[in-house]
């Protein structure tokens, strides 16, 4: 007897309906599936989640390798340190990123939103635990309508049990970015959490329970605005995620032995199964809708489906408005030429200033009065000299005028600094001759690294004199 795929009979073949995405109780209940683009998602939300979860835990040096430390205003992210005057490339670095969005989006449609954004990824972990608490679509559908009984309070206590674990766990490691995690993890666990740190552990272990276990889908539809302006940026070659319907219509259930043209039928058997696992609970035989958000999910399920017909896979698939119109996709297009070179000179730039991001600073603080006359009856000015050593190891600093004959610095001209120090040097600058020349002039202040001397940063002041001494 010939095999046959399991479709949904109450279709009429040349006729189709309307699919229902939801079940009677109005929640998307999505079926399990496997395939190639699953792997790939799950490889990556993989890599993405041991990195989040993971990175927080290294140390460097003595201290946690990425820490956000707003106590000191320092980002550390391994052998390196960022002080809050750097900050201008960390914008640089979301800049970008977004940049890199487009060009992405441009280029592959929602790839983001379907492989790594962290509401879809946290959404799919959720989606398992919900899974292997409550069993498969249908189980879970039944269970759902069924009234409350002790199996039913069980496995709902475990799901909950099993969310609220990793929202407390997400919250923990998120906050651990910004304040030490083991002394915040030994506090959470002896309960002696309190505080600003207690309450944003609480924010973002709810954020995560409520965006990733009930509002799902709702949060990339009505709360993203990504989702929403992202269409602008698709053109005719974008990749998005299609259903062939030239091939595929009409559509209908059929015996695996029957020719589609012999019944007058496309290739979509109208099995429904890339309507059940799709995460937003649409039909992507509807055409292109804002809801997708490009997982893939439904060209697993009707690559298997297609697999066990024994019909050519691609009725759902990767393509472009021009391919699906009978033409053939421009990978290079001037909208992604432009979008690729202006990433490409961002990033270089980005590699520049960070390699030559000076690794002491300085900065020079003129004192509030003018001017004084020191006991020689010279013209002095005084001055606080803010320097950090932003390297890893203790450093030993000249402090000079650049390029200022006629000036004398006064003070202290030799200090040492420990690794992230930052040190308030009050200094003077003596005028040497007796009369000035002008009554304000610019002097350079210099600090040098001793034993690195390529290690050096500047700031200028302002000298001021009277004239009429
Ligand atoms: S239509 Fe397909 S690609 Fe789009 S969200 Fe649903 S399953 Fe994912
Ligand atoms: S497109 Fe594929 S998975 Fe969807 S109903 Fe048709 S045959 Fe089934």
């Amino acid at each position: 007897m010939s095999e046959r795929i399991p479709t949904v009979e109450t279709f009429e073949p040349i006729h189709p309906k309307k699919v229902k995405a939801k079940s009677s109780d109005n929640l998307i209940h999505t079926r399990s599936f496997t395939g190639l683009f699953r792997t790939l998602r799950m490889a990556g939300a993989g890599f993405l989640f041991l990195a989040f979860f993971g990175t927080v835990w290294l140390n460097w040096g003595g201290r946690q390798a990425v820490l956000w430390d707003l106590a000191e205003s320092k980002f550390h992210i391994f052998g390196a340190t960022f002080w809050p005057q750097d900050f201008i490339l960390l914008s640089a670095l979301l800049i970008i990123c977004a940049f890199g969005l487009f060009a992405i989006t441009v280029f592959a449609g929602r790839v983001w939103c379907g492989y790594t954004c962290p509401q879809s990824s946290f959404t799919w972990l959720f989606m398992w635990c919900e899974k292997v608490t409550e069993g498969e679509r249908n189980q879970r559908i039944k269970l759902q309508a069924a009234p409350w009984s002790l199996n039913k309070l069980a496995r709902r206590s475990a799901k909950h049990t099993l969310w609220l674990g990793i929202s407390v766990l997400t919250g923990l490691t998120f906050v651990g970015y910004f304040t030490p995690i083991r002394p915040l993890a030994a506090e959470l666990l002896s309960l002696q959490m309190g505080g600003v740190s207690l309450f944003w552990v609480l924010f973002f272990t709810g954020a995560t329970y409520l965006n990733a276990g009930w509002l799902r889908e709702a949060v990339c539809m009505h709360m993203c605005p990504y989702a929403r302006f992202q269409s602008v940026m698709f053109d005719k070659d974008t990749l998005t995620i299609s259903y062939d319907a030239a091939r595929g219509e009409h559509r209908g259930p059929r015996k695996r032995e029957v020719k589609p043209s012999d019944v007058g039928l496309g290739d979509c058997i109208d099995c429904q199964l890339c309507v059940q696992v799709c995460p937003t609970g649409i039909d992507i035989r509807d055409g292109l809708q804002m809801e997708c958000i490009g997982c893939a999910a439904c060209i697993d399920a009707c690559d298997s489906i297609m697999d066990k017909m024994g019909y050519a896979r691609g009725l759902v698939s990767y393509t472009s408005e021009h391919q699906l119109q009978g033409g053939k996709t421009h990978l290079l297009r001037p909208r992604l030429i432009g979008y690729s070179a202006v990433l490409l000179v961002m990033i270089a730039a980005l590699v520049v200033a960070l390699v030559g991001r000076p690794m002491v600073s300085l900065d020079v603080t003129k004192d509030r009065g003018m001017f004084r006359e020191n006991s020689q009856g010279l013209i002095e000015n005084i001055y606080s000299l803010k320097v950090i050593n932003k390297t890893q190891q203790r450093q030993d600093y000249r402090l000079e005028l650049e390029d200022a004959a006629g000036f004398q610095l006064q003070g202290k001209t030799e200090i040492s600094l420990a690794p992230g120090e930052i040190s308030d040097i009050p200094v003077s600058v003596v005028l040497l001759a007796d009369k000035p020349t002008t009554s304000s002039q610019t002097l350079r202040f210099k600090v040098t690294d001793i034993d690195e001397p390529w290690i050096h940063s500047a700031a200028d002041s302002r000298f001021v004199a009277p004239m009429n001494r």
